[in-house]
């Protein structure tokens, strides 16, 4: 059994790679639920539902957010109306947001996530982080804002000076499963708004430092391959490459994955890791998943 941390862009094109591979049925992801709120009186999970919609097959590679050939007639019209609809929901997408609203008024987020993977089929289990609604505030230059409204509305132009999210209780199954996996794999996802967010709930690092972790930076040389993570790491005064990377996670990591063109930093890494590997980590083709999926899983395959 092995278990994948992730967020919603980097780590679920690894995924695609590792279920190739691996029977999906030994496969659990734990997905960072930071980003969760409402919109237009709809429960929107981002990560979790590219996760799932990942696995399903039916992600929107190109946005890596929603479904593949979708329509947005439910958003036009919701704008048009009045609402402001800050994320761009397709119409069936929002068929799996409505749902998961319906359930949550019965059964906890985790329950909810579970229902739906099984009626797409996936084999692999989908755990939330937390059950508990999280709160994310970006601090910029004298302002406080939600973080769907630094990344979409304001495009991720103002400097940031702090992320703050509040603390949840796990869900129930995450610790267990985190310290039965025979691998745990911290996939190339933002270090401080998707996976810091996981690491950070209580007993997290505790039960990793007892699992065999394996980490890929998603830093390649001194930038991130997507996203605002290079911003985020500034600001919690982290070098944005794969060293800062590794200064996050080296408590708890056995194996620490960068890529080739950072083959310069590994001596400098290998003080605080003790295996540092290198290898393409920049995901464009299936070929390039699959072949990270089989560095990654190394011995287990
Ligand atoms: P978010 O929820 O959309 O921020 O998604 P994630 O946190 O999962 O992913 C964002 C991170 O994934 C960024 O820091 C990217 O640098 C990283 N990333 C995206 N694609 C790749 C890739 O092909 N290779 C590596 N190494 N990192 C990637």
């Amino acid at each position: 059994m092995i278990s994948i941390l992730s967020g919603g862009t980097g780590t679920p094109k690894l995924i695609q790679g590792i279920v190739q591979i691996i029977d999906p049925e030994y496969i659990n992801v734990i997905v960072n639920t930071v980003e969760n709120t409402y919109i237009s009186g709809n429960y929107i999970a981002p990560d979790i539902d590219t996760v799932m919609y990942t696995l399903a097959g039916m992600i929107n590679e190109e946005t890596w957010y929603g479904i593949h050939n979708d329509t947005f007639i439910t958003h036009e019209t919701l704008k048009k109306i009045g609402y402001n609809e800050i994320l761009r929901i397709g119409d069936k997408d929002r068929a799996f947001k409505i749902q998961k609203t319906l359930l949550m008024d019965k059964y906890p987020f985790s329950k909810v996530v579970d229902i739906q993977r099984k009626n797409l089929g996936i084999k692999s289990k989908i755990i939330p982080m937390s059950d508990d609604q999280s709160d994310i505030k970006i601090i910029t230059d004298n302002r406080e804002m939600s973080f769907h409204k630094f990344l979409v509305e304001e495009k991720g132009n103002p400097e940031v000076e702090d992320i703050i999210y509040n603390e949840v209780i796990p869900s129930t199954n995450l610790i267990s499963t985190i310290e039965s996996s025979d691998m745990v794999i911290i996939g190339p996802s933002n270090p401080i708004t998707s996976i810091g967010p996981i690491i950070s709930i209580e007993g997290v690092k505790k039960a990793l430092k007892k699992a065999y972790v394996v980490a890929i930076s998603p830093i390649i040389g001194d930038r991130p391959v997507s996203g605002p993570a290079a911003k985020f790491m500034n600001a919690k005064g982290f070098e944005v490459s794969c060293t800062g990377v590794a200064t996050i996670y080296h408590e708890f990591l056995d194996r620490f994955i960068i890529d080739t063109i950072d083959e310069g930093s590994k001596k400098k890494i290998e003080k605080l890791i003790s295996e540092v590997m290198t290898t393409n980590t920049n995901m464009k083709t299936m070929d390039d998943k699959v072949m990270l999926a089989r560095s990654v899983l190394g011995e287990i395959l």
